[in-house]
């Protein structure tokens, strides 16, 4: 049976975020903060990005106006980012805002989390790549130093506070999106778009390398954007770059279309997690042909979408499952009650319930392990499964050893912060 839990004991249970936007979780409070100190005009922005209704840029009303509950399209969800990104290009703006998003993870029972981003979105001929790492890493340790001086992880064993940082490369680059693809652009002018998000791939990924091997957060290696007709595996030598110097690599994929692309990213790109992965069980969406060029059977998609599910449960590999950003993404899970995440639970893969995008899918962890408990029949050894599933997939910035020994931990933490706070003991 169903465990009947409610969110207030949710709030307390120790938790993970593996999927997380940066610019797509500031909150509206700290844009009109940043903008007003830095003299950016939201109301123009926003005009000029097209975003309707926003008259006098308060807070309020970019929480009415810009990160809305439902989203009409993929555009739609998109366009906000934009807005967000007007305000982060600093290095103050980058640490502030990275250190007010760790705060809110922690306020609500999380005690793990990545922080992902495009580094090449805030990149400017002033604010260069070690600028912006160091910036968000700074932010994230002082909010590290601050709740693990608390009493209770200090003093009472509590589970310490950690983080860590992912680089996201594009799958899709256009000269509209920061002054760093603006300028490839005008260097490589007749070049294909896709070599340009090759070369920028390839550099983001030297950036995860050297900036791990300087003792800076970094742990891992994404691939985000628009993903139909942008495979991943045109990306290989950036993730193998990644994979060879011990950056981990997870990627945005089976987001957009079926098996095929969740294939590719495991089999060229030596992922470890995949990205939402909601169109896993979509072999009808299978665009793949056979070797010879012959179109596939039914029987052949639907082996092949076997075969890769199999592949993630035996490899363990883990899936980043933001329910939220994917009902209002996919108009085809608006109901949540179809969304893949129980099929993965039944399949045994690792889930790892994660937000996306906190402000602008407008969701927090415990938002989303109450939606979970909703759709699914989990009872208290299923909840226990998925709250640790995001400690075990978790990157981790340390030795393998730390990590096992943080793990060891976090169990020991959930099961005394379950008793205290679910059983009543
Ligand atoms: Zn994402």
């Amino acid at each position: 049976m169903s465990l009947n839990i409610t969110r207030e004991q949710i709030l307390k249970l120790p938790k993970t975020d593996l999927h997380m936007h940066l610019d797509g979780s500031v909150r509206a409070k700290t844009i009109v903060e940043l903008a007003k100190e830095q003299k950016v005009n939201l109301v123009a922005e926003a005009k000029a990005l097209g975003i309707p209704g926003v008259v006098s840029g308060t807070a309020e009303e970019l929480e009415e106006k810009v990160f809305k509950h439902e989203y009409n399209s993929l555009m739609e969800y998109l366009v906000p980012f934009e807005l967000v990104n007007c305000v982060l290009r600093n290095t103050e703006s980058l640490e502030e805002v990275a250190y007010r998003i760790a705060c809110d993870e922690f306020n609500e029972g999380v005690r793990y989390f990545e922080m992902r981003f495009a580094p090449q979105k805030h990149w400017s001929k002033t604010l260069g790549w070690e600028d912006i790492i160091k910036s968000i890493d700074k932010g994230l340790r002082r909010a590290m130093d601050e709740f693990n001086s608390k009493d209770d992880v200090k003093l009472h064993g509590g589970l310490p506070y950690r983080c860590g940082m992912i680089l996201c490369a594009m799958r899709m680059i256009m000269p509209g999106m920061g002054d760093y693809y603006k300028t490839l652009y005008e260097l490589h002018t007749g070049d294909h778009l896709q070599n340009l998000a090759i070369m920028a791939s390839e550099e983001i990924a030297k950036l995860a390398v050297s900036s791990m091997k300087k003792g800076y957060l970094v742990v891992g290696f994404d691939l985000a954007g628009r993903e139909d007709g942008f495979p991943a595996n045109v990306h290989k030598e950036a993730f193998e770059y990644c994979y060879n110097n011990g950056v981990h690599t997870t990627c945005h994929a089976g987001e957009a279309y079926g098996p095929e692309s969740i294939m590719g990213a495991i089999k060229y790109c030596h992922v470890r997690r995949i990205g939402h992965g909601t169109q896993l069980f979509q072999w009808e969406k299978m665009q793949r042909k056979n070797p010879d060029g012959t179109e596939m059977t039914k029987d052949q998609k639907i082996e092949y979408m076997n075969q890769t599910a199999e592949r993630m449960a035996r490899e363990r590999t883990t899936v980043e499952v933001c329910l939220k950003s994917n009902s209002q993404t996919l108009p085809s899970l608006r109901n949540l009650e179809l969304h893949p995440v129980k099929d993965f639970l039944k399949y045994g893969l690792r889930v790892a319930i994660s937000t996306d995008n906190r402000v602008i899918s407008r969701v927090t962890v415990t938002d989303e392990y109450m939606s979970l408990m909703k759709i699914c029949d989990i009872d208290a050894k299923g909840l226990r499964n998925i709250c640790l599933a995001g400690f075990k997939g978790a990157f981790f910035p340390g030795t393998y050893a730390q990590h096992r020994e943080y793990m060891r931990r976090a169990i020991d933490f959930y099961d005394e912060c379950y008793k205290k706070n679910v059983l009543g003991q």
